[in-house]
């Protein structure tokens, strides 16, 4: 007998069925036991009567969170017995045979209620069972929907999906990288990608028009509730566009796939404003324009942001830029930064405001190497490390780049927005910990002396930590 779905159960009236899952609750009723049974698509009662008294005693001993496997027949349940709040309320299963597939210990939390009291150490040594609790089980479905809306929306209009390497080169992108040893090359490192950037616009040198990725932007940047060491970001590039093109083509997309989802947006098209702008009306480039009433509502409030400045002192006295190395001036400002008047020059970058959180930032690029070149020379890099950290980037654009430019959309911010949720690690299946630890993984954790002595490392004791650094 295949099995089915408990979410298929009430079309099945009067028919023996196999299903499959987790028990979510037993009720002994002297005679009667009742086992509610939890699986992917819903929960369903089901009744074990004594005339069998070998099942009835199998399932006297079943406990929360045992996976079984029962055969029996769906009934119509009496008029009176029904549950109008759950959508199997109107049937139960008599079970006829019952397996008990795995036995599950007491869980160290309970799996019923929303489990924000829940402390996160123990939620994430335990998320397998913390992901069985239905706000995290509809949270991370919910993600797959945003994520399958989103890519759905691309191919539609002909992007190509391409995935750029993880093992990458380490360039000051604005945050610490994550290094990697090099087991082959002793003495040196990889870095993980803090964002695909420097591939995406090597691909628009490749001649692929329009690229998209959902990929992994991985930073050593200390820990906040909306801020995590890994992030998904939908990563996207198009060649031969001006800014207009990007936050026209970028906010359809939103639109679509957010009212898709079932949400209604404030205002269309989104409101713009400048970064002087948001700054004196909201005091902040991250601002949330809803009412209480529309945050109650679920109403999504998009605005852009454009016109940042290009720079930023440092603490040294020194220039760094604010968003992105790679934007362009905007194109009122090319011949600005190039005549070196830096306080003043605007780039080409804009950000996505969603309901107070930055949803993604992007710009138009450099895609000439003199104005890279320039920018690279006002943050104070020597022609030596702007060739052996930038060089490759300068080559490409030495044989025919297009123009170009995209965005970045922090997809993990942005489904935690939708759904009101405070924190990433509720929307993201395997979160790290507060203290950079993960999820299950006791990670970090120490390798052995022939692994250190494979990549020729050697460790010391670290200063601060009173541990062991490399
Ligand atoms: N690479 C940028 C970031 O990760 C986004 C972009 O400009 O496309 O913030």
């Amino acid at each position: 007998m295949p099995r089915i779905h408990i979410e298929d159960t009430p079309q099945n009236i009067d028919k023996t069925v196999e299903l499959a899952g987790w028990v979510d609750v037993r009720r002994d009723h002297g005679k009667l036991i009742f086992i509610d049974l939890r699986d992917e698509s819903g929960i369903v009662q089901m009744v074990v009567t004594p005339a069998n008294p070998s099942l009835h005693k199998e399932a006297d001993a079943v406990r929360p969170e045992w996976v079984i496997r029962v055969t029996g027949l769906i009934k119509e349940r009496p008029e009176k017995m029904r549950n109008e709040k759950l959508p199997t309320g109107g049937i139960e299963l008599e079970v006829a045979t019952l397996e008990v597939l795995n036995q599950a210990e007491t869980p160290p939390f309970d799996l019923a209620g929303d489990g924000y009291e829940i402390g996160e150490e123990i939620r994430l040594q335990y998320r397998y069972l913390d992901l069985r609790r239905t706000r995290l089980q509809n949270n991370i479905r919910f993600r797959a929907r945003l994520l399958d809306a989103l890519r759905r929306h691309l191919i539609e209009k002909q992007f190509v999906e391409i995935e750029t390497p993880y093992l990458t080169k380490s360039t000051p992108e604005g945050s610490r990288d994550f290094l990697v040893p090099s087991r082959m090359q002793p003495g040196k490192f990889y870095a993980l990608p803090q964002s695909p950037q420097q591939y995406k616009q090597f691909l628009m040198a490749s001649g692929f028009e329009k690229y998209f990725q959902f990929a992994r932007a991985m930073r050593d940047e200390d820990l906040r509730a909306d801020r995590s060491f890994e992030h998904t970001q939908l990563d996207l590039e198009m060649s031969f566009v001006s800014r207009e093109d990007i936050l026209v083509f970028v906010e359809e997309m939103m639109i679509a796939v957010v009212e898709g989802l079932g949400y209604k947006v404030k205002e269309k098209p989104f409101p713009r404003f400048t970064y002087a702008e948001a700054m004196k009306q909201f005091g902040s480039d991250k601002f949330d324009m809803r009412t209480e009433e529309e945050k109650n509502a679920g109403v999504q409030a998009f605005a852009w942001v454009t016109h940042f400045p290009f720079f930023e002192k440092t603490d040294a006295g020194g220039w760094t830029f604010t968003h992105n190395p790679f934007s362009s001036p905007t194109p009122e400002h090319i011949e600005k930064l190039l005549a070196g008047e830096i306080e003043t020059v605007i780039a080409d970058q804009y950000d996505l405001v969603l309901n107070g959180y930055e949803a993604g930032g992007g710009s138009i690029r450099a895609h000439k190497p003199e104005v890279l070149r320039r920018v690279l020379a006002v943050m104070g890099y020597s022609k030596e490390k702007i060739e052996s950290d930038y060089g490759h980037m300068l080559r490409a654009f030495q044989y025919g780049t297009p123009p170009h430019g995209g965005i970045a959309l922090g997809t993990d911010r942005i489904a935690m927005t939708l759904l009101g949720e405070n924190a990433l690690r509720e929307v993201q299946a395997f979160p790290m910990t507060a203290g950079g630890r993960a999820a299950i993984m006791d990670a970090p954790a120490e390798v052995s002396k022939e692994q250190l002595d494979e990549l020729g490392l050697q460790l010391k004791p670290h200063k601060d930590k009173g541990t062991h650094g490399v």
